[in-house]
């Protein structure tokens, strides 16, 4: 039996019904990823991954990005972790900033939808970065 969900999909910019499936076809020549649990779009072939170290393990990350908003993300984690890290603000302290800029009530980067907003969360971040 197919399961399927609700997720929004970045490549489609709709809501689509995701299908779930694991890191045998995710990730075929990545043996140690196959039992993992992801959401796939079977119209652009994009998937997400899960909260699988979590009790609800099939639960989604976030949307499902595409190539280049998995790359954008990567990009905004490596501005954002080192912020946090350093101490200088506390984790959830530093989401509460980049909502509050973005005019959310909460910020997850999991949950960009497009490059533009990748793109505006990145310069939000370099901003707090720099600012000392
Ligand atoms: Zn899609």
């Amino acid at each position: 039996m197919t399961d399927t969900r609700s997720i929004f999909c970045c490549g489609c910019q709709a809501e689509v019904p995701a299908r779930l499936t694991d890191g045998r076809e995710i990730y075929p020549h990545r043996a140690d990823l196959a039992p993992l649990p992801f959401w796939k779009c079977d119209a652009c072939k994009n998937f997400v991954g899960c909260h699988h170290k979590t009790k609800n393990r099939t639960n989604p990350l976030g949307c499902i990005p595409t190539r280049e908003i998995k790359a954008a993300r990567q990009h905004i984690h490596q501005i954002l972790d080192p912020i946090w890290k350093s101490g200088r603000y506390g984790r959830r302290e530093l989401y509460s900033m980049i909502a509050h800029v973005l005019g959310v009530a909460e910020y997850h980067t999991a949950e960009i939808r497009s490059v533009d907003e990748a793109r505006r969360v990145y310069r939000i971040v370099k901003d707090i970065g720099s600012a000392a």
